[in-house]
């Protein structure tokens, strides 16, 4: 069992839904159910702070049910949808009502929501806080989505001492455009166009930009997908200031390395851009190190003719990849060449981003007075990946045909199993988490 002390033999009972006691091992007077998971890692459930659902407005990219399915398969136990690419986009209480209807029903996995921060749209956002959203998204650059207009620091210093005041966090596509950036167009199919037309400091400046207005307003902040080691220095020392900033990476930014993207592979455009090894290697030290606080997958699936599957044409490709039900075995499979430890993997896929969402006292640790929210995985097996396992609505994923290491074997909410080896045992009652 993965505890927050590390790894250890032990016990856990589960009592409505809640964790009860942690014991070292079962005592001779208890007469209840047991259920031996032998030498399998019992782990906190997965939380994931950054899926599309892409449900309403744009089911046929991605949906609730096929969404949820596959993040149950893959252990996770609460994630939280962006609000963007669904129509209408969730900008306003009005929309996030549409958003919670279609979601009805429809859930195998515990789902929050996150609002979304957009020019002109400073009114709605105590509104959304009411209605229930966990915090913010905003863009610095277009974001894929007309409708979804990125703002500028004018927009921010409207929003954020608002969102400030409330104490959640604002979500940043950290990415500065500069109109005069010239890249390479002469071959739509070149990964190296695709990398060179998004450098490093796009990233760089926007989020210096950030950890400015992080200082001047006390507003949590939290970089999402985080590519460019140029700014780990930037982030570390604003963390040592004491800023409230966070930040996070993607599996694909620490599985993958330019140099060996195919041209034409555009199964991994994803933006910011995977970049070349030297820089990964250095995204994986800023995550050990703690200065990257979890790694989340930024589930964005579209439909194959979007992702120009056919023609390998990154510049028109929807920037996006499908991995919500391989987030543990990806990143468990590049952790373990480091020498990295599972419990290490528990920071980061439970603990950490469980703190973003403001569930620190109820999720990501396996805790007295915690919900009973487990992934039971093996550590040791491999599978190679499959369009037939996979249970996202397009079976697009650049992990196709990778061997992984790291089974997820069950999964438990509230301390009812859900996911056992392939068989999703009911949709059981799951809940949009922090509606009040
Ligand atoms: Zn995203």
């Amino acid at each position: 069992m993965i505890l927050p002390q590390g790894i250890k033999k032990s016990a856990v009972l589960v009592k409505d839904g809640i964790i009860d006691a942690v014991w070292d091992f079962v005592p001779d007077d208890y007469k209840g159910p047991v259920t031996d998971i032998g030498n399998k890692l019992l782990m906190a459930g997965i939380t994931d702070p950054h899926v599309h659902i892409n449900e309403p407005g744009r089911t046929e990219w991605e949906g609730f049910e096929t969404a949820t399915k596959a993040a149950v398969a893959g252990g996770i136990t609460m994630l939280v949808d962006m609000p963007l690419n669904a129509s209408p986009v969730t900008t306003s209480v009005e929309a996030f009502q549409k958003k919670l209807d279609a979601a009805n029903g429809k859930l195998f996995t515990n789902v929050g929501f996150w609002g979304g921060l957009v020019p002109g749209n400073a009114d709605e956002i105590e509104g959304l806080i009411q209605k229930g959203v966990l915090g913010f998204k905003a863009f610095l650059t277009h974001s894929g989505i007309d409708e979804f207009p990125n703002v500028t620091e004018t927009d921010l210093r409207k929003a954020m001492p608002v969102i400030a005041r409330y104490g959640l966090p604002l979500l940043v596509h950290c990415e500065l455009s500069d109109p005069l950036h010239i890249s390479n167009n002469d071959n739509v199919q070149s990964y190296d166009n695709y990398l060179s037309s998004r450098p490093e400091k796009w990233e760089d400046d926007a989020i210096a930009m950030m950890i400015r207005l992080c200082r001047e307003f006390n507003c949590r902040i939290h970089v999402v997908h985080l590519s460019s080691a140029g700014s780990i220095a930037q982030i570390a020392a604003a963390k040592k200031e004491g800023l409230p900033l966070t930040v996070e990476t993607g599996q694909h930014y620490l599985y993958f390395n330019a140099e060996d993207i195919k041209d034409g592979q555009t199964a991994v455009k994803c933006a910011p851009p995977i970049r070349e090894k030297e820089n990964n290697d250095q995204l994986w030290e800023a995550l050990q190190s703690g200065i990257i606080d979890f790694v989340a997958t930024d589930h964005s699936p579209a439909p194959p003719d979007l992702k120009q599957m056919e023609t390998g044409d990154f510049m028109q490709a929807w920037g996006g990849i499908s991995s919500v039900q391989f987030a543990l075995p990806v990143l468990w499979t590049a952790a373990k060449e480091r020498g990295c430890l599972p419990q290490q993997m528990a920071k980061w896929l439970s603990e950490n981003p469980a703190r973003l969402v403001g569930m620190q006292d109820r999720k990501g640790r396996i805790a007295e007075g915690f919900d009973a929210d487990f992934v039971v995985w093996d550590d040791e097996k491999t599978f190679t990946v499959d369009a037939s396992g996979i249970y996202h609505k397009h079976k697009i994923t650049p992990y196709l045909g990778e061997t992984l290491s790291g089974v997820v074997e069950q999964t438990y909410i509230a301390g009812v199993k859900v996911f056992d080896n392939d068989d999703f045992i009911g949709k059981n009652g799951m809940s949009v988490l922090g509606i009040v």
